[in-house]
């Protein structure tokens, strides 16, 4: 034994001299090809390295072969895992309150809809029923209206505030319930200790898209969720610059998404890997903020003679406020309910878009979550594919402005909002 070891040893450090008399005496292209290795620090970095590659090499075909089977952990090729990647989807997990030796412990994405699909494509299959809240985010729907239908499965979009019409809802294929946490814009809040009882009830898996309400309003897993999804580029990345999704949960379902992540391609680049585990570093801080300027806006505004209806789940008319309170966490501000709210003005569609177009401070743009605060109006943005009759439906009015709430000072947004509001009246 000890004699192999010795006699391996020196095989090893052959093989090393003798690469390197190959690198020695070849010629100048294969020199600069085969260049010496960066080194690998002993002190660990308190930055996150980026791993900009594409490959890993071996030093064996049998290492090689035992990395690709999942025999080693290791890496070999960043479509199926990157260091860098894993670095950002570990630290959500723990943000979570996954058990992180436990590995994988969570899976990152593209995107938050590359998330959602291959979460969708790990466990429904032709013939599977799902029960999605009639509030799910846009891409969501199409996803499984428009494509995974074509697929064989089907999905009952069902108003998940009523609890009741979820459980009638049920059939004997249901295999996953999926719910927001916090719903745009409607702001729509789920009680998912109640929803994930009934999924497992009903052996269904409960799985919650939490873009809305990241780990320091609420982490779902904690009250019965099997699987989180985030589309992280909204609160965890924070600053609008970098694209991504990721999902964590019950360790064996990460495994399977991992396999099905692994084959479909729609794997997280390394650089965006990198930007989304920079924001995680401040996400308490800057949701914690959000969460207490959306708060004094929303109270502000509802005020105001021009606006006609507030949706915030921290508003005690809300209808969400109680099961919010249950479920959301609390800081020494109170209880955050998060930095999304939404304002309807008096004088229907047109006013909406005029009020959207007077703000000055709050921005007209695309996604939320970010520094900047955002406006859209949102029945020709986000919900632009219903009519009235089809808006109203989905508890959405055709003059509703959605304001997600950055940093900036709460008086100035308010302010930015009153001369908008105002003007209304005088247009
Ligand atoms: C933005 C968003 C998504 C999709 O995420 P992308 O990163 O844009 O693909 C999914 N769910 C919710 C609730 C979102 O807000």
């Amino acid at each position: 034994m000890a004699c192999n070891e010795v006699a391996s040893n020196e095989a090893a450090r052959d093989e090393v001299v003798m690469a390197d008399i190959v690198r020695k005496q070849a010629g100048e292209n294969t020199r600069a090809v085969h260049l010496p290795p960066a080194p690998e620090p002993a002190q660990q970095p308190l930055g996150t390295p980026v791993y900009r590659t594409a490959a890993f090499q071996f030093g064996t075909a049998d290492e090689y072969r035992a990395v690709l089977n999942d025999e080693v952990p290791g890496y070999s090729y960043s479509r199926i895992d990157n260091p860098t990647v894993d670095a950002f989807a570990r630290a959500v997990a723990a943000l979570e309150g996954v058990n992180l030796p436990r590995w994988p412990a969570a899976q990152a994405f593209a995107s938050g809809m590359a998330a959602i699909s291959g979460m969708f494509m790990t466990f429904a299959r032709a013939g599977a029923h799902v029960i999605a809240s009639a509030a799910v985010y846009g891409g969501t729907y199409s996803l499984l209206r428009n494509v995974l239908s074509r697929f064989g499965m089907e999905t009952e979009f069902v108003d998940i505030t009523d609890l009741d019409a979820v459980e009638e809802a049920v059939r004997p294929t249901t295999r996953i319930i999926f719910a927001e946490t916090i719903a745009n814009p409607t702001t729509t809040v789920a009680d998912l200790r109640r929803l994930a009882e009934i999924a497992h009830d009903n052996g269904a898996l409960f799985v919650v898209d939490s873009t809305l309400a990241p780990p320091v309003i609420c982490r779902p897993l904690e009250h019965g969720a099997d699987l989180v999804i985030h589309s992280a580029t909204k609160y965890i990345g924070g600053h609008s610059d970098a694209t991504g999704g990721v999902i964590t949960g019950r360790i064996e379902l990460i495994s399977s998404i991992r396999a099905v992540r692994v084959d479909t391609g729609g794997s997280l680049a390394p650089d965006e890997a990198f930007l989304l585990r920079r924001g995680l570093e401040t996400l308490p801080l800057r949701v914690r903020r959000a969460c207490a300027t959306a708060s004094v806006f929303a109270a502000a505004l509802s005020r105001h003679p021009a606006v006609m209806r507030i949706d915030y789940p921290g508003l005690p008319s809300h209808p969400g406020h109680e099961v919010a309170r249950r479920t959301f966490d609390a800081g020494p501000e109170g209880v955050r309910f998060g930095a999304i709210v939404t304002v309807t003005p008096h004088g229907g569609r047109e006013a909406g878009i005029a009020f959207a177009d007077k703000l000055r401070l709050a921005t007209l743009a695309s996604s939320l979550g970010g520094t900047h605060t955002k406006v859209s109006h949102v029945a020709s943005t986000t919900h632009r594919q219903l009519d009235d009759r089809a808006l109203t439906a989905a508890g959405i009015d055709p003059g509703a402005v959605r304001f997600s709430i950055g940093l900036e000072d709460a008086e100035d947004l308010i302010s930015d909002a009153y001369v908008a509001l105002e003007s209304l009246g005088r247009a």
